[in-house]
């Protein structure tokens, strides 16, 4: 029988978890402690700030008013935190990774929040029962919009189901090939599901009648979902990112941290995220970014994207249409161009033209620093954590896993003992195909030459 001695080295703590109760009650908002304004959002045709009453017949009052709101702090309705507990199982996990830190034989220590525990395997729900509960209380019944590897199509199906609401997800066609097995989750949360372009809207029909194969892409998703809801007057239109009240819900994910590493006794140095459209890196990052803000910590945040689909490294700043159509107001951000076409890479959610207008003014200040990688060093990042910590990460998340392990790395160099911590926002057990390729030889790499000019900023 093994004996433990009481002088034996204390066992490492790897695992901090908090209580159900200590759930935060409140989303951080980072509106009031920005260094600038956000600049409006603009109507296309009159340039002029968007009329509120256009943005009501797309949203609930209550998220249009989140939207703008300048509190700091803004209460999670109790059924929205009864629905985190409940359904979502948040808390999620913050993890220490000793194994990796061991591999890579550095002196920084590793910690990881991890998303992937919620039912849908994303930080995605958090922001979709949210939007689910709002639309609810204001009588909508039912909710439209894209999603591109499935991963935001899931959490809002799933999040309706739990508050009762119909769902329809235009979801873009080469994933709807590719990735039978999300549409069937969503499918069994009741939402519809049809490819997009589809021959549910006009939109999706003239890019049929073009190419009946077309790919598809996000831009095109939002356009049909935006087109529907115009449609039917008991619908509204629900987005998975970029937009101010999406990157609010998400702060949840760096409330728990903050609390959770107060556990731990550290304080991370350097926190460091994935970005799609900025709402898990937000989520993760924008609570302690307040703090850096208000001169209470000097913590440096790393944003990282696909070197396919370089919007923070390469884009341009200035007003965009959120889709390819042209059919939502202009946001001031980083883009590429609406009708930039995103390499096929399989980090499906990283694959949009623009960034969060919160995150480009960060990047802007200087207070964000974003960084771009291949996918083949992605994958290869992610296996390397597959094998040391036994989590597969989704291919999105394996961003964020990439630059970690190089930080881990130069501060094995630099001798220094530095705290790195990054968001672990999905598994990857969906997204195996990806890893097949990579395991296979045969994954690309996409360099775009040149963002072409014409697809750049404003149309
Ligand atoms: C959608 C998604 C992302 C990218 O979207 P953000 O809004 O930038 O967070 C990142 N990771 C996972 C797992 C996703 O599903």
């Amino acid at each position: 029988m093994a004996v433990v001695e009481d002088d034996a080295a204390p066992m490492d703590i790897l695992r901090f978890d908090l209580s159900p109760r200590e759930i935060p009650t409140s989303w951080y908002n980072i509106l009031p402690d920005l260094p600038e304004e956000v600049p409006p959002p603009i109507d296309p045709r009159t340039r002029e700030p968007v009329d509120p009453a256009l943005l009501t017949r797309l949203f609930p009052k209550t998220l249009v008013q989140q939207e703008v709101s300048k509190e700091r702090f803004l209460e999670i309705p109790a059924e929205v935190l009864e629905a985190y507990r409940s359904f979502a199982r948040r808390p999620t996990p913050l993890f220490r990774a000793r194994n990796l830190e061991k591999a890579l034989g550095t002196p920084a220590e590793i910690y990881y929040k991890y998303e992937g525990v919620t039912p849908t395997g994303s930080h995605k729900i958090n922001t979709a029962l949210a939007q689910a509960y709002y639309n609810k209380l204001e009588g909508v019944e039912r909710l439209v919009t894209e999603t591109g590897a499935g991963q935001w199509g899931s959490a809002l199906s799933a999040a309706s189901s739990y508050f009762g609401l119909k769902t329809r997800v235009y979801m873009v066609r080469v994933s709807y090939m590719q990735k039978p097995y999300r549409r069937t989750l969503m499918e069994l949360f009741g939402a519809e599901v049809y490819p997009s372009p589809s021959d549910k809207t006009s939109f999706g029909r003239s890019l049929l009648k073009e190419d009946p194969n077309h790919p598809g892409s996000l831009g095109i998703a939002i356009s049909e979902a935006i087109e529907d809801v115009l449609g039917d007057e008991k619908a509204k239109y629900s987005l998975g990112s970029v937009l101010n009240h999406v990157l609010l819900h998400q702060t949840v994910i760096g409330l728990e941290a903050m609390k959770q590493f107060e556990e731990a006794g550290v304080s991370p140095d350097i926190m460091i995220g994935a970005v799609g459209g900025g709402s898990n890196f937000a989520g993760f990052t924008y609570p302690f970014i307040g703090e850096r803000l208000r001169g209470s910590r000097n913590t440096r945040f790393i944003a990282v994207e696909p070197r396919a689909s370089p919007s923070m490294t390469r884009g341009v700043y200035d007003y965009d249409f959120g889709d390819t159509a042209g059919m939502t107001p202009l946001l001031k951000m980083h883009t590429l161009g609406h009708k930039y076409r995103v390499p096929p890479i399989h980090a499906g959610g990283l694959r949009y033209h623009g960034v969060a207008p919160t995150l480009s003014i960060l990047i802007n200040h200087g207070i964000v620093e974003p960084r771009a990688y291949h996918q083949t060093e992605v994958f290869g990042a992610a296996h390397m954590f597959t094998k040391a910590e036994g989590i597969v990460p989704a291919p999105e998340s394996a961003h964020a896993v990439k630059a970690a392990i190089d930080e881990a790395l130069k501060a094995k160099e630099s001798g220094r003992r530095v705290v790195i911590a990054f968001n672990l926002s999905g598994h990857g057990l969906l997204d195996l195909q990806g890893y097949r390729e990579y395991l296979d030889g045969s994954l690309q790499d996409f360099e775009p030459e040149e963002i072409p000019a014409k697809t750049r900023g404003r149309s």
